[in-house]
């Protein structure tokens, strides 16, 4: 299997973000933030690579000490003499691939990321950038760099020219050997690639994969956070299914969803026998990948003998609470040709709204027969489906 690794360029010290300590280190997030630049950066990498090098400078060993599962390592005077240190470190990993990665492009999107890894598998280096789409001048620019002393000297064609962004990808034996013998700093790992005659496809870049340099980056950065979790949580879903049945005996009611229905039969089994609720506590155990009734309540044992299945479904969505869902919304359907469910779907919703503590919108319950067919046909016992969607609260 191909062997990814990503060397993460740390070893600035430049300030002008503002504040004492360089920009990589400095916290993200707004006031109750608890990661720093470098630790978001470094998160994106983690599912998509094998390795992560950090390449630090030497005074800020103690800040990058922090950093779980990563080599640290010092770097050298110039950005190309560090990416040179950490792919020097990376030498005997059994290393196939590697991305060079800005510490202060901290929003990098997997996308990015994918599209770098993607084309290594064609092409010996490639890199996102984004087209330019504003107009370009050159200017001369005042000695004094007061605002008003610059002025557009002339324009110049926009056509063919792009914005560089990282990771810059590369087969690892073919950079290690450009940065071997590469003299001098370069603008970019491409610069140095290019220099050994290494091809460098053009992958797709993102605006969100920008460079924290200034002050109004960080709230820049901040608001895009904010941005990326809510939608996270959004789409944090998940989906179970149920489905349980229970043979007729003698008696004169059933329990189905909660209500108490009078009927010629009562149905069987270890505890009161609601096919419907079990149904839906098996589609929330489902929804969590947490088993089934069965496991939770073993039938082997006497204390769940005729218990009240209410206690299985609040235990059920008690969990999915504790694991940080909430109910978004759940159907039940009874499978028989008597008793008659209609009548009682409404008094079923509200039960089971009630144990579950959520609102009665979010809970359907309906019925359907079989035609006649089969063991719910022949009214030998009554089966359930249940469908649940759960969403992360
Ligand atoms: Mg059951």
């Amino acid at each position: 299997m191909t062997k990814t690794a990503v060397i993460i360029v740390a070893a600035g010290r430049g300030t002008r973000a503002g504040g004492t300590l360089p920009k990589q280190w400095q916290m993200l997030g707004g006031a109750e933030a608890s990661m720093r630049v470098i630790d978001h950066t470094v998160a994106r990498f983690r599912t998509q690579a094998d390795q992560i090098v950090v390449v630090h400078h030497p005074d800020d060993l103690d800040l990058a000490q922090s950093l779980e599962n990563v080599i640290l390592v010092p770097g050298g005077a110039t950005r190309a003499a560090s990416v040179r240190a950490g792919l020097e470190a990376l030498v005997g990993h059994g290393i196939d691939k590697v991305l060079i990665h800005d510490a202060a492009r901290a929003l990098v999107p997997e996308t990015v990321i994918k599209g770098v890894k993607d084309a290594l598998n064609q092409h010996q280096g490639a890199a996102p950038a984004l087209a330019v789409t504003d107009a370009l001048w050159r200017g001369a620019i005042s000695q004094d760099a007061s605002e008003t002393g610059n002025f557009v000297e002339g324009t110049q064609d926009r056509s063919g020219l792009f914005r560089a962004q990282t990771p810059q990808g590369f087969a690892f034996e073919a950079i290690l050997a450009a940065h071997r013998t590469h003299e001098g700093d370069a603008a970019d790992d491409v610069e140095v690639a290019r220099a050994a005659g290494i091809k460098v496809a053009i992958t797709r870049g993102a605006e969100e994969n920008f460079k924290i340099t200034h002050p109004e980056d960080f709230a820049r950065a901040d608001a895009l956070l904010r941005q990326q979790e809510q939608e996270t949580t959004q789409m944090d879903m998940r989906v179970g299914n149920g489905y349980d049945v229970h043979r007729f005996g003698a008696g004169d009611h059933v329990w189905l969803c909660g209500v108490k229905v009078p009927h010629g039969r009562s149905l069987q089994g270890h505890s009161d026998a609601d096919v419907g609720m079990h149904a839906l506590t098996d589609a929330i155990y489902g929804a969590l990948a947490r088993g089934d009734i069965g496991q939770h309540f073993p039938p082997s044992d006497p204390q769940w003998k005729g218990a009240e299945s209410h206690i299985f479904l609040r235990h059920a969505i008690g969990l999915a609470r504790e694991m940080g869902y909430e109910l978004m919304n759940c159907d039940v359907t009874v499978v028989c040709e008597r008793p008659k469910v209609g009548p009682h779907a409404q008094a079923m919703r509200e039960a089971l709204a009630e144990i579950m503590g959520v609102d009665v919108e979010k809970v359907s319950v309906k019925a359907t027969t079989s035609e006649r067919l089969g063991f719910t046909g022949r009214e030998e016992g009554i089966a359930s489906l249940a469908t649940v969607a759960l969403i992360r609260r």
